[in-house]
């Protein structure tokens, strides 16, 4: 899904079956491979999405490593379907246990699709290794949630079974997001904020005091369009509540973060799930200092929910 972003897709949409036992698939109408790259793309450590060592500092992709397709395809059949939007053909690249066994020309659609299958069919241990079906199933729901709520600009669809789980509209309202994530009642009680310091700009939404979970986990924290976890954002989320919050309850909403890539450090979580921020003491004085303001308001009144 991540390649599929990088990849510029305004739409992405994931089958499972089976809780991903029998099917993944990713299809995404992004900008498609040059059919003469895609053994490339199978190559560990191999990315278009890095120049140069340089590059390293100012990540603005969700991938840059190049391990996500050989990985996958080393434990698993997997099938690649790609046309670059300049292609008069595509291709179609079948690979299981890390070997080619098929390629073909391949009419079309624009954009990639990739299919896995047999997943750990080679590697016993890994398959036993799973967990239950059913939480298998809510990881992938809880990543799609992320993707969702870092990408309002991007309609992504989620099917298990034939069953639909999850589908964004893709205009880029993140409130609409909110609304599928969580639900239309909880979304529509949020109200908005938006800020800005020297190295930082912060906008989402919020939950007043009275709506609130008992965990930190329904705070989403996006930095430049990456779903993390950072312990001072959530931490200066709720000192911005202060005493308003019971103790032991958590607001609900959604922060982005933007700053520029070069004060951000991808590279210290293998998923990327937690980040190291530059000038952390400014963004977290930033964010209680709008929350504070914006919870001080009078008349705080959620604007209401449109085209559901
Ligand atoms: P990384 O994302 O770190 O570069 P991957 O193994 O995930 O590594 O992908 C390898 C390369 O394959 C990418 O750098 C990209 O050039 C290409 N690629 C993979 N998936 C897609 C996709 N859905 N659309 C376009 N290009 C893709
Ligand atoms: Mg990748």
């Amino acid at each position: 899904m991540e390649n599929a972003i990088d990849a510029h897709a305004s739409q992405v949409d994931v089958v499972i079956e089976n809780s991903g036992l029998d099917l993944i698939k990713v299809i995404d109408n992004g900008d498609g491979i040059a059919n003469e790259d895609v053994p490339l793309a199978f190559v560990r450590h191999a990315t278009s999405k890095i120049q140069n060592r340089h590059d390293l500092f100012k990540i603005m992709t969700l991938g840059f490593r190049g391990e996500a397709l050989p990985s996958i395809a080393s434990v698993a059949n997997v099938t690649l379907q790609t046309r670059a939007a300049d292609s008069e053909t595509g291709l179609t690249y079948q690979i299981q246990g890390g070997q080619v066994v098929s390629e073909a020309p391949a009419a079309g659609r624009f954009g990639t699709a990739v299919s896995v299958r047999s997943l750990f069919y080679n590697t016993p241990a890994r398959l036993k290794y799973l967990k239950k079906p059913q939480t298998e199933m809510s990881l992938i729901v809880e990543t799609l949630n992320h993707l969702a709520l870092a990408y309002p600009q991007i309609a992504l669809s989620l099917t298990h079974n034939g069953k639909s789980l999850l589908k964004t509209a893709g205009n880029g309202d993140l409130k609409q997001v909110l609304a599928v994530v969580y639900d239309r009642k909880t979304a529509e009680k949020l109200v908005d904020f938006k800020g800005a310091s020297e190295h930082f700009k912060i906008n989402g939404y919020l939950s007043l005091p009275e709506q609130t979970r008992s965990s930190r986990s329904y705070f989403a924290v996006i930095v430049n369009h990456r779903f993390v976890k950072n312990f001072s954002v959530s931490n200066a989320i709720t000192s911005g509540y202060g005493s308003k919050l019971m103790v032991g309850r958590f607001p609900i909403g959604a922060i982005n973060i933007e700053l520029d890539p070069l004060l951000v450090d991808v590279n210290v979580h293998p998923q990327k799930a937690e980040i190291r921020l530059s000038e952390e003491g400014e963004l977290t004085s930033l964010i209680a200092a709008v929350i504070r303001d914006r919870l001080s308001q009078e008349n705080l009144i959620p604007q209401a929910l449109e085209n559901l």
